[in-house]
């Protein structure tokens, strides 16, 4: 991991001029504000100030003055500027103007809940994202049009895979930043991608996740193209998710590991995983933040919508894949790259912590296609429904004392401000298909 030292010492071989000092605002936006590396000493000693009072769940605008805690492990160079526009960037905690932590920044919040489950023996939480997103071609004024870039379908090759230039460009400008790129390929919809990056410590994940999305969006305007995360582009096809591969680890092994155990998982895996299936309702809210989001979660489209585990079995909320020692993980399947990726990260760890801590046994495994089971199979089988929408979520979260002090009262206030907000919005806006299904009344 990069120190303070090494980040001076790039930056003078690599004859770096801009700093981009960077945080993430209470919805999950990154948000920068640039420097120029003259400034980098000021910068390694917390003393950059930036003005909270216009970014999202920050600071009313009567006082205002918050400073950016960059962390020299998040130091990258974008590598598409050069010569006198080279340009680095560094992700930062926000703190108040008294030196303490801002209880509102996400990324505190992802910090505080790691420095929980630290207490409780275990040295880190390893997590690997895998965020999806549509390449939609732009209008000769550069504008994003709604027609996909390619009609190519899984794994396609080229020529029907017209992202396939885009998307290597997006991979070599990652691996340049650091990323291991493990895979890389289209996705099942029409115009869809997934990049995949090896797993780091959860705080480090989160931070990657944020530089991620803005290579693929910046790359893809390179090439002429425009990407999006939203999580439902497209009426009747794939939606895009972000699933999240978890691992704790305890003295150097993998705490999920038990080769004895049922289907080779720990009774610390079961209760953590037991934990998710319990906190599923509400922190659905986080993990799949936005209107859109429940649109992804239909059946049909390889999106869970019901709360149950399984092994190989792709239709349920958490799936354990294949392998286990050092690679044992649980992989939950509902999140979407709208959500915010520390406090994502932070709730659903928060989840599995409260299932340890309480020693929570999880299920049985369902293995069937859950697609397919009536009502009345899933009521025998114990598994209740995902919220079917962020109204619904957002109440869950307010209800669940365990996430709501996990995530901080004033957050969670903030967060369902926002929400509620935007419900209140979409509800008196007319649609496209209320025009289509009712004109003729
Ligand atoms: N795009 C699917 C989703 O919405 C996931 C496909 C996959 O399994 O990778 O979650
Ligand atoms: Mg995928
Ligand atoms: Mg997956």
């Amino acid at each position: 991991m990069l120190t303070a030292d090494d980040v001076k010492k790039i930056v003078k071989d690599e004859d770096v001029h801009y700093l981009r000092m960077s945080f993430t605002d209470a919805l999950g936006a990154l948000k920068n504000i640039e420097i120029p590396i003259s400034l980098l000493d000021d910068a390694l000693d917390n003393q950059i100030k930036i003005d909270g009072s216009s970014i999202a769940g920050f600071l009313p605008i009567e006082h205002a003055d918050m400073y950016l805690y960059p962390d020299p492990a998040s130091f990258v160079i974008y590598p598409w500027t050069s010569g006198r526009d080279k340009t680095a960037a560094l992700i930062c905690d926000v703190y108040n103007v008294d030196g303490t932590p801002f209880a509102g920044d996400p990324r505190g919040i992802l910090k505080k809940n790691l420095a929980a489950v630290n207490k409780m023996g275990f040295d880190a939480l390893n997590v690997g994202a895998e965020p999806e997103f549509f390449l939609f071609k732009r209008d000769e004024n550069g504008r994003p049009t709604m027609t996909v870039n390619d009609d190519a379908f899984y794994f396609d090759t080229e020529p029907k895979d017209e992202g396939e230039a885009c998307r290597r460009d997006i991979a070599n400008v990652l691996t340049d930043m650091g990323f291991k790129i493990e895979a890389a390929h289209h996705e099942a919809a029409a115009g869809q991608h997934e990049i995949d990056f090896r797993f780091d410590d959860a705080l480090h994940t989160a931070d990657k996740i944020q530089y991620f999305k803005l290579v693929v969006r910046e790359i893809a305007k390179q090439h002429g193209l425009a990407a999006t995360f939203m999580p439902k582009p497209i009426t009747g096809i794939n939606g895009s998710g972000m699933h999240m591969n978890q691992s704790l680890f305890k003295d150097g092994q993998n705490a999920f590991d038990d080769p004895n155990g049922f289907k080779g998982l720990s009774d610390t895996a079961r209760s953590y995983l037991a934990g998710l299936l319990k906190h599923a309702p509400a922190f659905t809210a986080v993990a799949n933040p936005t209107i859109n989001s429940y649109k992804r979660l239909v059946p049909g489209y390889e999106a869970p919508t019901y709360i149950a585990w399984a092994t190989d079995n792709r239709t349920p909320l958490v799936r354990i894949p294949a392998g286990r020692g050092k690679v044992a993980r649980l992989e939950l399947r509902s999140g979407d790259p709208s959500a915010n990726p520390y406090i994502f990260i932070a709730a659903i760890l928060a989840a599995g912590a409260d299932g340890i801590k309480n020693e929570l046994t999880a299920p049985d495994p369902v293995e069937r296609n859950i697609y397919e089971m009536n009502a009345a199979e899933r009521d025998e089988a114990n598994i209740n429904e995902l919220p079917g929408s962020l109204e619904q979520a957002i109440a869950n979260l307010e209800a669940d004392k365990e996430l709501v002090s996990a995530l901080g009262d004033e957050y969670v206030k903030t967060f369902a401000r926002f929400k509620k907000d935007e419900i209140a919005e979409y509800k008196t806006n007319v649609t496209n298909w209320e025009h289509k299904e009712y004109f003729g009344a």
